[in-house]
Order: C-alpha cells, then sequence, then structure tokens
C-alpha cells in the first residue's frame, strides 16, 4: 500500500465513482469541484476547520479501553474511537461543518440537504444556525411521520423541511428534490450531502473531512499503548464514518473491516449490505457502485434495524478498496447488533448507536478468538439516545 491514490482527476475511485448526473448540473459540480481543490490547498481553511472542530464540537474525541468488555469477551483488547461524544451525539457533524465552510468561502448563503431518518438532516441544520445560513432539508413524507422528534429538532434550530411527496416518499426522493432545487438556485445556494457518496468530489470531499477521526486515532492509540492496533472496525452506511476511520490508516499494516447492515441476514432479502450480498456494480445519486438491485437494473428495498445504515448503495472509494481487497468487508445482522448493543450498554455505562452496534458485533465476535495482547479499534460512530425507542420497541416495552 505504497501508492495508494484516488479519485483520479475524474472522480473515479479504480472503476467505481465518476459523475453521473444531468447535463444541468455539471457547472454547479465543476464550480464545487474548483472551489475544493482551492480550500483544499489553503492552510487557513483547515486552520478554521480544526478551530471549530476543537471549540464547537468538542474534539479531539477520545479513545477508550473498554475494559470490562474485553475482559467479558476473553480476547482482544477492545478500544474505543469515541466519535458518540461529538457535539450532536455522531460523527456527521465533522461532515456538515467543513461543508458549511466551504459554502461561505463560496460566497453561499442558503445550504440545502437531503435526509432519511434526520441525522443528516439535524446535523445540517445545526451548522446553518451556527453559521448564520438558511437551511432548507428536503425530506420523504413517510420519513416526515416515522422521525417527527428529527423533524421538531431541525425546526427549533431554524430550518424548513420540506416533505417530499413523489415516489416512495423516503430518501431516494428527498435526494432527488434537493438536486432539482440546486440546479435552480445553484449561484446562492450549496448542497451539503451527508456520506462519502454521490457524485464526485463528494466523495473525497467528504472523506477528507472525516478523515479527523483517523488521524487523532493513530495519534491517540500511538501516546496510549505505543502503536497501533491489530484491528480497525467501522459500521459502513454510505461509508462516511469508516473511510475516516481507515483512510489514514491505509498505508499503515493494519487490518482494516467495513461491517455493513446484514438485517435479517445477507441470503434474505432484507438486508443493507451491498457488497457482502455481492452486488453488481449500478449507478445512484450521481455516482457509480456496488448497488443492490434486480435483475433488470431496478434498485432493491432494503432493510436494518438501523436507519443510517438503510442504504442500497456504498461509498465509491469502499468498492474501490474492497476490490483491492484493502479493507474486508463483511456484515452483521440486526440480532448480533442488538447484542452488542446491549452489551456496550451493560459493561461500560455507554449507550451506543444501532449503526454503530454492528462495528461492535465483529468485534464481540472475532475479540474471543484473539490474543490477549491483541488490540481491536471500534469506531463508535454516534451515541444511542436516539434509538431507544426503537430498541425497547424491539424488546416489547412500550415507552
Ligand atoms: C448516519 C450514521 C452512520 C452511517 O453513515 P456513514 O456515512 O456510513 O458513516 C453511522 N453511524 C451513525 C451514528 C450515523 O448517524
Amino acid at each position: 500500500m505504497t501508492a495508494y491514490q484516488a479519485p483520479d482527476p475524474k472522480g473515479f475511485f479504480g472503476e467505481h465513482g465518476g459523475v453521473y448526473v444531468a447535463e444541468t448540473l455539471i457547472p454547479a459540480l465543476r464550480e464545487l469541484a474548483q472551489a475544493y481543490a482551492d480550500a483544499k490547498q489553503d492552510p487557513e481553511f483547515w486552520k478554521t476547520f480544526h478551530h471549530d472542530l476543537a471549540h464547537y464540537v468538542g474534539r479531539p474525541s477520545p479513545v477508550y479501553h473498554a475494559e470490562r468488555l474485553s475482559a467479558h469477551l476473553g480476547g482482544a483488547q477492545i478500544w474505543l474511537k469515541r466519535e458518540d461524544l461529538n457535539h450532536t451525539g455522531a460523527h456527521k457533524v465533522n461532515n456538515t461543518i467543513g461543508q458549511a465552510l466551504l459554502a461561505k468561502r463560496m460566497g453561499k448563503r442558503r445550504v440545502i440537504a437531503e435526509t432519511g431518518a434526520g441525522q443528516h438532516g439535524v446535523a445540517t441544520a445545526t451548522v446553518a444556525a451556527r453559521f448564520g445560513m438558511e437551511c432548507h432539508v428536503y425530506m420523504g413524507a413517510d420519513d416526515i411521520q416515522r422521525q417527527a422528534p428529527n423533524v421538531f429538532r431541525m425546526k427549533l434550530l431554524g430550518a424548513n423541511v420540506i416533505g417530499v411527496d413523489s415516489g416512495s416518499r423516503t430518501l431516494k426522493d428527498a435526494m432527488n428534490e434537493a438536486m432539482r432545487e440546486w440546479v435552480a438556485r445553484v449561484d446562492d445556494t450549496f448542497y451539503i450531502i451527508g456520506t462519502a457518496a454521490g457524485p464526485a468530489p463528494y466523495p473525497e470531499m467528504v472523506r477528507d473531512f472525516q478523515c479527523v477521526i483517523g488521524n487523532e486515532a493513530k495519534e491517540q492509540m500511538q501516546a496510549a499503548i505505543g502503536r497501533q492496533p491489530d484491528v480497525a472496525v467501522a459500521c459502513v452506511g454510505g461509508g462516511s464514518n469508516a473511510i475516516g476511520l481507515f483512510y489514514p490508516y491505509l498505508a499503515e499494516n493494519v487490518r482494516l473491516i467495513g461491517v455493513e447492515a446484514g438485517g435479517r441476514g445477507v441470503s434474505t432479502p432484507d438486508h443493507a449490505a451491498p457488497i457482502t450480498s455481492g452486488a453488481p456494480v449500478g449507478v445512484l445519486h450521481g455516482f457509480r457502485s456496488y448497488l443492490m438491485q434486480d435483475t433488470h437494473g431496478q434498485v432493491l428495498g432494503t432493510h436494518s434495524v438501523s436507519a443510517g445504515l438503510d442504504y442500497p448503495g456504498i461509498g465509491p472509494e469502499h468498492s474501490h478498496l474492497h476490490d483491492i481487497r484493502r479493507v474486508e468487508y463483511t456484515a452483521a445482522n440486526d440480532d448480533a447488533a442488538l447484542e452488542a448493543f446491549d452489551l456496550l450498554c451493560r459493561y461500560e455505562g455507554i449507550i451506543p448507536a444501532l449503526e454503530s452496534s454492528h462495528a461492535l458485533a465483529w468485534a464481540v465476535e472475532h475479540a474471543p478468538k484473539m490474543d490477549k495482547n491483541q488490540v481491536v479499534l471500534v469506531n463508535l460512530s454516534g451515541r444511542g439516545d436516539k434509538d431507544i425507542n426503537t430498541v425497547a420497541k424491539l424488546k416489547g416495552i412500550d415507552l
């Protein structure tokens, strides 16, 4: 892993990524790519970014040795990268701060976003308030019904939540609507995408903002144990928290594991695990990558107990890292994630997000088979307060 260079100038990671959008969007993406290339080389931009991460988000987030959980499992030492301690409770804010700063630099005064479960909508509304920008969040009409607390959070933060009634009335339709709005008002509007996906330059840009996770972890693990972990694990929805942890480790001798949502099992139709289930390559949301689809190319429905992993595609860089065998992709089923969720609550006093519980599930399964001197670093991408209603319902408890 000496010469890893991605993406190429056309936004491809191997055969994945690129720009697959209507002609009308090309100028907007070109302007964005130019502005980001410029910002990426400007030390002042990164200085402001890290200042906000320190004083607003509360970074660096610590690494934490989960000693009681490790002892209970009886094998490798489990360490957690505590993204759950960030302001707003997850890693998503690292990216929305970065994109909002870029919007400001480009002179845009409005930001728009799409959201499914509402987590990215909340992270966007948060930074829009912080930077004094107008904020419009597109959300499927069905998702608005299902995610009432997050809709209210966005409104408290001053955002305008726009219900999308077309199609399946969920994330996919919200994304189409946001794209349409971006084309119509590109002169004053910045589109904030929430994961390491979408047309170039988004996957690279989101990765760069989330790399703060892996860069901090490398320094912190060196300081804590004098070396790097044997394994680093993260859950993969679109793939932003995972690529943020993995990227700085690509050139190191560290085994990297991406955990997709196995739902009711990857051999059933009810999962969200494109790579593990062997999905073919397809195009969705402006980029090419592994994509769950039927033989006619129709995008398949997905299922996961965690809303944040419930996506039929995966960011293009992960597909490439799978192709070149640098990262191993696997899946954890709903049941395994829920068991890991319970264990972290009971042994460490930390309620993890259901998304992050998928990464933990890998450690719960594999740590016992490893040596006590080995170290597994799990990215705890978010806290689970948002998930307690889901968990209660699955346990048959009425809150
Ligand atoms: C949104 C979310 C995810 C999934 O998104 P990625 O882009 O794959 O990181 C994972 N964990 C939490 C806590 C989330 O909110």
